[in-house]
């Protein structure tokens, strides 16, 4: 199959399973600059399905670069809350949203890490009203990849950049099934089989999962009333979509306040154009107490402490150590993908649609059951080969959840 004829197909798969943009629906999609061949394609699928207006905002690394070397201090602590506000006032009104990833993964690592907080706190308040909206599943969602040349250098550094570059599409393409013959269909028996994991722990009950392995004892509480979800879900807007291509894990809302214990992580994160590697944390009672990074501790430090709840949990998923892209044996520095590699934890703001008739509650009653409040939500793989997890029933007795990584039910 050619280049353009895959790169159609992962349109259409985006425009289809990914958002199922509905007929008169908007759409905005924000975008790198090098996706704009990927941009085109799915705006093409878009109008097709019938919708009736798609809207592109682009983001160009050089530009981003710029801002750090030539603009005033002051500038730090400023957002485009206006453009913030546009996108939660948009999805007010209806409008899907699609979100193409694929920056650099280490655009802003040399950078000064006071300005790089500032800015990016500034950023998560003014992105806040739009962000509930998403973490609040109201309407259609998704998020996908395009493989771009920084991004490719830096998954394959030792390849010339036009072979790094295709070597990073033909792993999209495989991992999110867009290589099958029929992407669609493919995506309709994942999910089916996502939903029977999810089904069976929903069923459970746990109290808490017990997480054994390397540099990693930890007892995680759940929430209470909490709900597992895991491949296509239904928007409060009534439509089902896949809010991540790819999309391995099932997951739910640990207990802000009841988790204690150990962890390390297994795979390097990038959080804002810092690479992120090597974390150890230990929680007392729900909060991260000590940590450290063998990378980028500065700008794990700084993510925690955002807020008082980005030093806790908001998600928590787990994901086999046979899944596609765990297989393909590429670290991505990305988080779509290697958060689909690997059981991992999240830092932050949990979403209301894990736990149950979560929409239908106040603020205060979803954080008296655990749920977590935060600017932030940023996920980090802590999942291995050597990972055993235990579902903690009510009285206490385990049951083996996952064996070295595996599923044990
Ligand atoms: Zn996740
Ligand atoms: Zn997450």
């Amino acid at each position: 199959m050619t280049h353009d004829i895959l790169l159609d197909r992962y349109a259409h798969l985006a425009v289809k399973t990914g958002l199922n943009i509905q007929p008169g629906q908007q759409l905005l999609i924000t975008a790198p600059l090098d996706a704009v061949p990927l941009v085109r394609r799915i705006t093409e699928h878009a109008y097709r399905s019938g919708a009736s207006l798609v809207t592109t905002i682009y983001a160009d690394d050089v530009t981003t670069l710029a801002r750090y070397a030539h603009a005033p201090d002051e500038a730090f602590d400023v957002a485009p809350a206006w453009l913030f506000n546009g996108m939660a006032e948009a999805f007010k009104d209806g409008a899907a949203r699609l979100a193409i990833a694929g920056e650099d993964p280490s655009l802003l690592s040399g950078q000064d890490p006071k300005k790089l907080s500032r800015a990016n706190k500034a950023r998560s308040i003014a992105y806040r009203p739009a962000l509930e909206l998403i973490t609040g599943f109201t309407i259609n969602w998704c998020v996908i990849a395009a493989a771009t040349p920084a991004w490719a250098k830096s998954v394959f550094p030792g390849l010339p950049a036009e072979q790094a570059l295709n070597k990073l599409w033909d792993a999209i393409f495989a991992c999110t099934r867009a290589n099958l013959d029929d992407p669609v269909a493919a995506w309709e028996d994942h999910s089916a089989n996502l939903a029977r994991r999810t089904a069976f722990l929903n069923e459970r009950r746990y109290r808490a999962l017990k997480y054994t392995g390397p540099g990693t004892d930890l007892m995680l509480g759940l929430a209470e009333d909490h709900y597992w979800k895991g491949g296509a879900g239904r928007a409060r807007n009534g439509v089902i979509c896949n809010a991540n291509i790819p999309t391995e894990e099932v997951f739910t809302a640990p207990h802000k306040d009841m988790v204690d214990g150990i962890v390390q992580s297994s795979k390097p994160l990038s959080y804002q154009g810092s690479l992120i590697d090597g974390i150890k944390v230990r929680f007392e009672r729900g909060k991260i107490v000590e940590m450290t990074a063998e990378k980028g501790e500065d700008a794990f430090r700084s993510l925690i402490s955002t807020d008082e709840g980005a030093a806790r949990l908001g998600e928590v998923a787990l994901v086999p150590h046979s899944s596609p892209i765990s297989k393909s044996g590429i670290i991505f520095n990305n988080t779509l993908f290697d958060e689909n590699a690997a059981s991992h934890v999240a830092v932050g703001q949990s979403y209301t649609e894990n736990i149950r008739n979560g929409s239908k509650r106040s603020k205060e009653e979803l954080s008296a059951l655990g749920a977590n409040t935060s600017l932030v939500h940023v996920d980090w793989m802590i999942g291995s080969g050597e990972l055993d997890v235990d579902g903690i029933m009510a009285d206490g007795t385990a049951e083996p959840l996952m064996r070295k990584g595996e599923w044990a039910i």
